[in-house]
């Protein structure tokens, strides 16, 4: 199936991601799975219209076949993109929380419904936007 960047639906794209991408095979260069030829890195782009976006990136392409694909590395891109997408139409979840001081450090407290499966070897990676922004990534 060829992705059609221009009418791809998040649900589409996340579905796509989960059936295109060949974990042994993420440096490339990648061979088609439809017809077993090489791949080769081509310009693509994909269009947010709800928040006037247009992100250009580069995809796999199959030159016999015209499939096109996404490496693990891209995905993970794309995955992140449509999580910002999400923020900027406010379709997150979202919670206002007072920051605290210790003494030393200021921190946030995170509510008890999104931590209910954490646990205290997880971590968060936290990535400045800005000076007031921040992207906070929980993981193992
Ligand atoms: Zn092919």
């Amino acid at each position: 199936m060829k992705l059609d960047y221009e009418k791809l639906k998040e649900k589409d794209l996340l579905e796509e991601i989960k059936v295109e991408v060949d974990k042994s095979a993420f440096e490339g260069p990648l061979k088609c799975i439809e017809c077993g030829k090489n791949m080769t890195k081509v310009k693509s782009s994909i269009s947010l219209p709800d928040v006037d976006i247009t992100v250009h990136f580069k995809i796999w392409k199959c030159s016999k076949c015209n499939r096109e694909y996404l490496d693990g590395d891209q995905a993970k891109k794309l995955d992140m993109l449509l999580e910002f997408e999400n923020i900027l139409k406010e379709k997150t979840l979202k919670f206002e929380r007072a920051i605290n001081f210790d003494g030393q450090s200021f921190f946030v407290r995170f509510p008890a419904e999104v931590t209910k499966n954490w646990n205290k070897n997880i971590k968060a990676e936290i990535k400045a936007l800005s000076s007031t922004d921040f992207f906070v990534h929980v993981h193992k």
